[in-house]
C-alpha cells in the first residue's frame, strides 16, 4: 500500500507592493481593515490557505506613534500579513516616481510621460525592491512558494535568489509588456530584467507580452531563449502567459439576485427609449477616455438617428489624484464631455451622464445589468476585468462589449467587437454597429464570451501558475540535485595520484564577447593555467576551436598542452605542431564564396578564415536577424556539402565548416596512451562541439558542462566562474590537505 503523502502543502508567500488592507485611524488608534478588489480578491483564496503569508506595504505609516505601530504589526500578524514599512520619502520616489512615473507609462507605450528625472527615482527603488527581498528572506522556510506580483518589484526575484538560491520564485506582470524596441529606451533596461530572470517562472496576461519580453532578453541582454523558457545562471527560467480573470461564479450570484435586477431596471426607467452606453474606468490615461468621448461625439454627428436612443453613462473612478498628469487628464475629460453636451443635448436628453466618483458595489452590478453596450476602449491596458465582469453579468446575453484591441482581454475575447481605440471614427461605427445588432447576434456573441469566463476563472488562474511554478522549481532543483559535482565526486578527484584536465577555452575558460579578439585571457587565468601546469599531478589540455598561431601567441609559454581547430592540429608542451591527414579541402572555396555572400547581407558577421575550416561569426548582427540567416546559411549548406568530406557545425553565434572526421574526441584519443594509469581525465566544455570531447572519454572519465544545455556531460558548472573556482582547487588542494580539501 503506498504510504498517504503526510508532507504539508507549500506555504504561499504572496509578495506585492500593497498588502489587501486599508489602515483607519481612529482616536490615534490604528485598525486594518481588509480592503476588496484588486488583486485581494484575485489572491483571497491562495491567502486564506493555511500558512499563507502576504508581504507588503500597509500604507503610510508615518503618522503613528511607535506603539500604535507595534498595535499594527500585532494585528497583521492575526491576519497572516507581514508589513514593510516605507518612509514617506521612500513611497515618493520608489511608487510615485520610479514605478508610476517610469515603468508605467513606459510599459504602456505613453513614452512621452516618462519622467525626465527617472535616474533621481532608480536608487529608491533598488532600496525599496531590496528592503521587500530582505522581509521575504526573513520569514521563508524551506519548501514556501515566493509569488511576487508586478512591476513595482521587479528586481525581488533575484535578490531573492541572490539570498535564497534553493526558493520556489514565481513573478506575475500584471501590466503589459512593452514590445523591445519601446522597452530599450530604459536605461535600467539590464537590471530589470535579470532582476526578473531569479524567477523560476514568469508570467505575462497574454501570449504577445510574452514574446516581447523573450525579445528584449534577445536585444537586451543577448539571450537566446526560446519560446517558454530559457536557461540563465544554470537554471531554467520558464516562461508563460496566464490571463488573470474574475469569479466568474460570485458576479453570475450577485447579478441574478433580486436587488440586482431592481437595480437595474430603475436605472434603465430613469433613461425610458434610451439604450444605455456604459464605460468604468479608473481616470489613467491608459483607459483611453477622451478618446472614448471623441468616438461618441462622432457617433452623434455621424448618426443623427441615433440622437435621443441612447444614454452614455461612464464612471471615471479617481485614481493617483494630485499627480500632475493625472490632474490635467480630468480636465480635458471633463471639457470633452462638456462640449459633447453642450453640442448634442436638448432639453429632454444629453448624451453623456459623467460620474467623476468610485461606485459600491451595488451600483457596479446594476451597471454591468443594465448596460446595453459596455465600452472598454484603453489605448492600453495588462488585461481589463471590468469587461470579464460585465460578459459575468449578462445573464441574458442580449448586451454587446466593444473592446479595444490592446486590452489584454482581447486575446480571450475575441466574440467582442474589437476597436483600434486610436482610430476615433471605427470606434463610432463600432458603437453604432453595437446599438445596432439584432437581438440573435447579440446572443451568438455573447454566449461565446460567457463561455470563456465561465470556463477561466481567477481561480483556474491561480491554481494554472502556481502548477507551473512547481514544475519549473521541481524541474530546477532536481537538475540541481543531479548535475552538480558532488563534493564526495571532487574529493575523489583531488586525492587520487593525478588528474589529466582537457579544457575547451571560450565559453568555459572565458565568457564570449563580442569578437574573437577581444576573449583575451586575462591574467588571472594566465596565473591560474600556470600554478596548475607547475604541479607535477597536473596535466592540462586547451582543446579549442581557434586557430594555431592565437592559442601559440596566448598560451605558448605556459607549458599546456594545445589542440587547435577542434583537433586538427595538436601540440604538446614545448613540441611542434603536429598536423591530421585530412581529406580533400576541395569545398573551401565555394563555402567561402557563399560565406562572404552572407556577410554582405548581414551586417556586423564576418568570416574567419582557418587552416582547415572556415567560420561564419554573427555575434555583431542584429540577434533575430544574425539567428535566421544563420539558419538559411546552414541550410545551403547542407545542400552544397552533401557528397563533400566536409561538416556544419552549430556553435554558439558562429556557423562553422569542417572536414568530416576532425573532432576534438580525437585529442582524447591520443592523450588516453600518455595519461599515467589511475588519473582520471577531467573535460570541461560549453558547446557542441565538446559533446565529441565527452563521448571519447574513457569510462572513469568526467565530463562536465559548463552552462544548462542539454549535454551528454554527467556533471554541470553553472558559467567560467565556477570553472575558474573549480581549477582553482585543482591547482591549490595539497597533498597534505587533500582529504581536507
Ligand atoms: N471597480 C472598483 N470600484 C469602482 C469601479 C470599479 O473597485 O468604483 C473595480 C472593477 O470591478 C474591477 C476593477 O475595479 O474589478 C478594475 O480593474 P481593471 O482590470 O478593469 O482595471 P485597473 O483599474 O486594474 O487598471
Amino acid at each position: 500500500m503506498v504510504p498517504p503523502d503526510s508532507s504539508p502543502p507549500p506555504r504561499n508567500l504572496i509578495v506585492s507592493n500593497r498588502l489587501p488592507v486599508t489602515i483607519q485611524v481612529h482616536d490615534g488608534v490604528p485598525r486594518a481593515v481588509p480592503s476588496a478588489g484588486g488583486l485581494a480578491t484575485s489572491m483571497r483564496q491562495v491567502h486564506a490557505e493555511p500558512g499563507s503569508l502576504w508581504i507588503g506595504w500597509p500604507g503610510d505609516t508615518c503618522g503613528l506613534s511607535p506603539e500604535a505601530r507595534v498595535d499594527l504589526d500585532e494585528q497583521f500578524v492575526g491576519q497572516n500579513l507581514r508589513a514593510v514599512h516605507l518612509e514617506r520619502t521612500q513611497v515618493e520616489r520608489f511608487y510615485e516616481g520610479f514605478s508610476n512615473g517610469v515603468l508605467w507609462p513606459l510599459f504602456h507605450y505613453s513614452l512621452e510621460r516618462v519622467r525626465l528625472d527617472a535616474w533621481k527615482d532608480w536608487e529608491a527603488y533598488r532600496e525599496v525592491n531590496e528592503r521587500f527581498a530582505d522581509t521575504v528572506a526573513q520569514v521563508w522556510q524551506p519548501g514556501d512558494r515566493i509569488w511576487v506580483h508586478d512591476y513595482q518589484l521587479a528586481l525581488v526575484p533575484q535578490l531573492l535568489r541572490a539570498r535564497l538560491p534553493e526558493a520556489s520564485i514565481g513573478f506575475f506582470l500584471h501590466i503589459p509588456f512593452p514590445a523591445s524596441a519601446a522597452f530599450r529606451i530604459l536605461p535600467w533596461r539590464r537590471e530589470i530584467l535579470e532582476g526578473l530572470l531569479g524567477a523560476d517562472l514568469i508570467g505575462f496576461q497574454t501570449f504577445s507580452f510574452q514574446r516581447h519580453f523573450m525579445s528584449a532578453l534577445l536585444r537586451v541582454l543577448g539571450l537566446e531563449p526560446r519560446l517558454e523558457d530559457l536557461e540563465y545562471q544554470g537554471r531554467m527560467v520558464r516562461v508563460g502567459a496566464f490571463p488573470i480573470s474574475i469569479d466568474t461564479r460570485y458576479f453570475v450570484a450577485r447579478s441574478a439576485e433580486p436587488e440586482t435586477s431592481a437595480a437595474a431596471e430603475a436605472l434603465r426607467a430613469n433613461h425610458p427609449g434610451c439604450q444605455l452606453l456604459v464605460g468604468v474606468d479608473r481616470l489613467d490615461y491608459t483607459k483611453g477616455l477622451p478618446r472614448r468621448v471623441l468616438a461618441i461625439e462622432r457617433l452623434l454627428e455621424r448618426a443623427p438617428h441615433l440622437h435621443g436612443k441612447f444614454k452614455f453613462i461612464q464612471v471615471a473612478v479617481p485614481s493617483r489624484t494630485g499627480v500632475e498628469a493625472y490632474e490635467k487628464l480630468r480636465r480635458e475629460i471633463d471639457e470633452l464631455i462638456g462640449r459633447v453636451n453642450g453640442r448634442f443635448s436638448n432639453l429632454q436628453w444629453s448624451p453623456v451622464q459623467y460620474l467623476y466618483r468610485s461606485v459600491d458595489e451595488a451600483e457596479l452590478l446594476a451597471l454591468y445589468r443594465a448596460g446595453d453596450v459596455m465600452l472598454v476602449t484603453p489605448l492600453r491596458d495588462g488585461m481589463n476585468l471590468v469587461a470579464k465582469e460585465y460578459v459575468a453579468c449578462q445573464l441574458e446575453h442580449d448586451g454587446v462589449l466593444v473592446l479595444s484591441e490592446f486590452a489584454g482581454a482581447a486575446w480571450e475575447l475575441g466574440d467582442a467587437l474589437l476597436v483600434n481605440p486610436y482610430d476615433v471614427d471605427q470606434t463610432a461605427q463600432a458603437i453604432q454597429d453595437a446599438l445596432e445588432m439584432p437581438l440573435e447576434a447579440r446572443a451568438e456573441r455573447m454566449k461565446a464570451l460567457r463561455r470563456r469566463v465561465q470556463q477561466w476563472t481567477v481561480h483556474h488562474w491561480t491554481s494554472d501558475f502556481l502548477r507551473a511554478l512547481d514544475a519549473a522549481h521541481a524541474e530546477n532543483s532536481q537538475r540541481q540535485a543531479t548535475t552538480a559535482l558532488p563534493a564526495g565526486q571532487i574529493d575523489r578527484l583531488l586525492s587520487a595520484p593525478g588528474v589529466a584536465l582537457v579544457l575547451d577555452y571560450d565559453g568555459t575558460l572565458v565568457p564570449f564577447a563580442s569578437t574573437p579578439d577581444r576573449a583575451r585571457p586575462d591574467a588571472a587565468l594566465l596565473q591560474l593555467l600556470g600554478r596548475l601546469v607547475a604541479r607535477r599531478d597536473r596535466l592540462v589540455h586547451l582543446a579549442s576551436g581557434r586557430d594555431r598561431s592565437t592559442l601559440l601567441q596566448w598560451f605558448g609559454g605556459l607549458g599546456v598542452g594545445l589542440h587547435a581547430e577542434h583537433g586538427y592540429w595538436s601540440r604538446l608542451p614545448d613540441g611542434e605542431w603536429v598536423q591530421r591527414p585530412v581529406p580533400s579541402l576541395d569545398w573551401m572555396p565555394s563555402v567561402r564564396a557563399i560565406m562572404e555572400r552572407f556577410c554582405e547581407h548581414a551586417p556586423g558577421s564576418f568570416v574567419e578564415e582557418k587552416a582547415v575550416a572556415l567560420a561564419w561569426h554573427y555575434r555583431r548582427c542584429e540577434p533575430q536577424f544574425g539567428a535566421s540567416q544563420a539558419r538559411e546559411l546552414r541550410s545551403h549548406l547542407a545542400k552544397l556539402l552533401a557528397n563533400q568530406p566536409a561538416e556544419v557545425l552549430p556553435g554558439v553565434k558562429v556557423v562553422e565548416v569542417r572536414p568530416s572526421g576532425i573532432h576534438k574526441g580525437l585529442i582524447l584519443q591520443d592523450l588516453a596512451l600518455r595519461v599515467p594509469p589511475g588519473w582520471p581525465i577531467v573535460a570541461i566544455g560549453d558547446d557542441a562541439t565538446d559533446e565529441d570531447l565527452f563521448r571519447a572519454l574513457p569510462p572513469e572519465g568526467i565530463g562536465i558542462h559548463v552552462g544548462s544545455r542539454d549535454s551528454i556531460a554527467r556533471y554541470r558548472l553553472s558559467d567560467p566562474t565556477s570553472v575558474r573556482l573549480l581549477l582553482e582547487r585543482f591547482a591549490s588542494a595539497g597533498l597534505s590537505a587533500l582529504h581536507a580539501a
